[in-house]
């Protein structure tokens, strides 16, 4: 028997579409080709948007901190502003692991499957419809295919959408601990010249642990090699500032975020995409765990519409495009992207 979905990738769009799916009822298999769904880097900056879509509360412990004020610091002339909660809204410090421990154990109760360790090769089609996928554990068919498989979606690849040039922001996150006095109710985020094209931002935990990041695009591969490595930018700045001179790094992760806005065409019979392979990501500043959540959300409503109706055609599936390109938040996405 098919299932109703298939799910490829356990990101925050994947995970967000099958803990929906799966308490709307469908039949639901996730295919992960990592060994765990944690460990990773999700995105952890949010405001109450995703907590509303996690329906999880600020005072929860999948929440690791609250910010009262975030400054924007040159780290060439140290000119700032502070941009308090008045301008802001309520920003957050997702407890990562947690929130994605939340999401799969709430689809598993609703009978979800996760296959870790299964990397989807490809997609497989008859008569112009994706009607499952082959990956590194043989084939699985479905109504509905969902590539939620990141920037370099063998989903997007195999089923045949056309991406623009990927303006990729190439990032590293580092988790730093036995910092001393960090002034835990500030983020931070930093320009300048050793950023370039991005930037460089500090996420306390608490007045001892930090995670610190940098993401940078390159304007050419000629400009990109006369950048410092990115480790040796964290060196540099680590030395600089007092409160994380003698701290140690507990935990890296890394990963690509697509600036070039949301694809032309992310939908088609049997298969639709959701996340970054569809680049609905936030251009200018890479936010993409709301966008993701929000996507997952909506395509959960649609693919049980789908399932009702018994009609997976393009037609049908396009209707989550449809309703996901009027919303807010993908305004936002087209609208901050013809801004870079
Ligand atoms: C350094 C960095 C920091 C960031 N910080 C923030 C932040 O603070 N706030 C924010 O909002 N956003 C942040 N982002 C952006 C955010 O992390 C991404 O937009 C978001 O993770 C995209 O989610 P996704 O589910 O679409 O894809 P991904 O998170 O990339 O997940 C894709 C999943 O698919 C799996 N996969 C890939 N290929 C296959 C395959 N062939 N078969 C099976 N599985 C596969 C991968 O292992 C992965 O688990 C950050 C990004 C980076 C790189």
């Amino acid at each position: 028997m098919p299932h109703d979905l298939i799910i490829a990738g356990t990101g925050p769009a994947g995970l967000m579409t099958a803990e929906r799916a799966a308490a709307k009822g469908l039949d639901t298999l996730v295919l992960e080709k990592r060994k765990s769904v944690t460990d990773s880097l999700m995105g952890e900056l949010v405001t109450d948007n995703a907590l509303k879509l996690l329906r999880v509360k600020p005072t929860s412990d999948y929440v690791g901190n609250q910010y009262s004020a975030i400054i924007g610091e040159s780290l060439d002339t140290g000119a700032n502003i502070v941009v308090g909660e008045g301008l802001l809204g309520n920003s957050y410090l997702l407890d990562e692991d947690k929130c994605q421990e939340l999401m799969r154990d709430r689809a598993e109760a609703d009978g979800t499957e996760f296959r870790c360790g299964s990397r989807v090769q490809s997609v497989i089609k008859e008569a112009n419809q994706v009607i499952g996928v082959k990956h590194s554990g043989g084939e699985d068919m479905a109504s509905l295919t969902v590539g939620a498989d990141g920037a370099f979606s063998r989903v997007s690849e195999t089923a045949g959408f056309i991406h623009p040039k990927w303006l990729l922001s190439y990032g590293v996150r580092w988790k730093l601990a036995d910092c001393k006095g960090v002034d835990s109710d500030t983020a931070y985020f930093y320009v300048g010249r050793d950023v370039s094209l991005g930037y460089m931002w500090l996420y306390p935990r608490s007045e001892t642990e930090v995670n610190l990041g940098i993401g940078r695009v390159p304007s050419s591969r000629e400009n990109w090699e006369k950048l410092p490595p990115l480790l040796e930018v964290l060196k540099k700045y680590k030395k600089r500032f007092p409160e994380l001179r003698d701290s140690k790094i507990v935990a890296q992760n890394g990963g690509v975020v697509p600036c070039a806005g949301i694809i032309p065409r992310f939908t088609d019979a049997g298969v639709s995409l959701c996340g970054n392979s569809a680049g609905q990501v936030s251009s200018i500043v890479g936010g993409g765990v709301t966008t993701c959540f929000h996507a997952g959300a909506l395509l959960a409503k649609h693919a049980k519409r789908a399932i009702e109706e018994d009609d997976f055609s393009r037609k049908s599936i396009q209707r989550y495009e449809k309703e996901y390109r009027r919303s807010k938040l993908a305004w936002n996405i087209q609208n901050t992207g013809k801004g870079m």
